[in-house]
């Protein structure tokens, strides 16, 4: 019979794979613990329109790139990203109520439909941060500090910190429109995405991909506009503190005019940290201030900010982690006394198997050897004695205790 293969753009994460995983996980846990931070578990589908209305409907991820299907007339959707669901938890579970900041993180696996390719999959995952409820450049420089010192916890450090602010609404509009009257002359020369673009979402020209797009934004009267400082004084002030907290903390930044990121929420700080051990997908986090979405998505009122990292990316940058070995092998062909024991050591808390087929002795032993530190012997004299010989692995020391005393560190 023909067999079933994985689908495109998904990946098993095999066993071997996993204490790197784990890895991530538990340092995610441990440095975001570390602020305060509480980790939150939301639904992989949700409603589509939660996505159209809090990703944004201009944004690639919500016009080309969502599983999007239907069940009892209602139209569902794979989570593309997870700070919408999240937003939505945040409103319905009245989070407003609880004292500001109100700091929340989370893992788990995202869905895109996407062009499958090195750093990129339809099925990946992402660690998280949101913010909510401070709208001063504290909170963006501790979601930074948290974003830099998780990365450094997992050893990571050739890595760039890329920052830009886009202003507030009022300071933006002023800018599309001058980047408007800039592009329009070469209007017929742009991609079909810029095109589209040029009408719903100007600032997202900037991200454009395409060669022949980012040579008409480097032309001259182009870029003295995209470089120019269009946003106003307030955010401006609020920029100039967060580099400062920065500075305090020692955190290195580039500034990126260019940076604009790709959801249509964010308001004033973005940042995206690059590594420079990646190729094109180079990013493993991007973020920033999204104070207009809690409001857009029904609930009160609340400035947030927060940032998305790819587990995936993440991994290839670590070296890889073996699992543990046991601490025991139990080598016995006395079965149920195997099995006795097993289960008083388990009980204990040492990691132990027995040989579940009761193979031969030597074969158990060179088992033993492969997977474990000690041999825990359980012979007849030992059965007969209530001991046990506890052979060490790596030097071949044996000594015999009895079974109620046995201990490993
Ligand atoms: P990109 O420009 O690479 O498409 P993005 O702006 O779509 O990134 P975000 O939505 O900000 O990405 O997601 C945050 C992080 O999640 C990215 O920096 C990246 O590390 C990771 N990520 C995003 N899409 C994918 C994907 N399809 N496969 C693997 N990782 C991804
Ligand atoms: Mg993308």
């Amino acid at each position: 019979m023909a067999i079933i293969k994985i689908q495109k753009g998904t990946k098993d994460i095999l066993p071997e794979e996993m204490p790197l995983w784990h890895f991530m996980e538990e340092k995610a846990n441990e440095i975001f613990t570390k602020y305060g931070a509480k980790e939150i578990r939301t639904p992989i589908f949700e409603a589509t329109e939660l996505f159209a209305r809090g990703v944004g409907d201009t944004t690639d991820i919500v016009n080309k790139e969502m599983y999007t299907f239907e069940k009892s007339k209602r139209s569902l959707t794979l989570r593309p990203e997870n700070t919408a669901g999240v937003v939505r938890s945040f409103i319905e579970n009245g989070m407003h109520r609880l004292s500001a900041p109100v700091k929340l993180w989370y893992k788990g696996p995202m869905f895109r439909y996407e062009r499958p390719q090195a750093g990129r999959q339809r099925q990946f995952h992402q660690v998280g941060i949101e913010v909510f409820g401070i709208k001063q450049a504290t909170a963006d420089a501790e979601v930074i500090s948290m974003a830099v010192n998780y990365l450094k916890a997992l050893g990571l450090d050739d890595l760039t910190v890329e920052l830009n602010s886009l202003g507030c609404p009022k300071c933006r509009e002023e800018f599309k429109t001058k980047l408007k009257n800039v592009i329009r002359p070469y209007l017929s020369q742009l991609c079909d995405d810029c095109r589209t673009r040029f009408d719903k979402n100007p600032l997202r020209l900037l991200d454009c991909k395409s060669p022949e797009c980012q040579e008409i934004y480097a032309k001259p009267e182009i870029q003295a506009v995209i470089q120019g400082d269009f946003i106003c004084e307030e955010c401006a002030e609020h920029f100039e503190e967060l580099k400062s907290y920065l500075e305090i903390l020692g955190i290195k930044y580039t500034r990126n005019k260019l940076l604009v990121r790709g959801l249509d929420y964010y308001n004033r700080t973005v940042f995206e940290i690059k590594s420079n051990n990646l190729g094109s997908q180079n990013a493993v986090c991007g973020g920033g201030r999204y104070d207009s979405l809690v409001k857009n998505l029904g609930g009160e009122d609340t400035p947030a900010i927060g940032f998305a990292m790819g587990m995936e990316r993440l991994a290839s940058l670590i070296a890889k982690k073996e699992y543990e070995r046991l601490q025991a092998y139990i080598v016995s062909n006395d079965t149920k006394e195997a099995v006795k024991l097993a289960e008083e050591l388990r009980m204990k808390g040492i990691t132990c198997e027995f040989d579940l087929a009761n193979k031969k002795f030597v074969k158990q032993l060179e088992k033993a050897s492969k997977i474990a530190k000690y041999a825990v012997i359980l012979g007849e004299d030992e059965i007969n004695s209530g001991e046990v010989t506890i052979k060490n692995l790596d030097t071949a020391e044996q000594i015999k205790v009895s079974r109620a005393n046995i201990i490993f560190n």
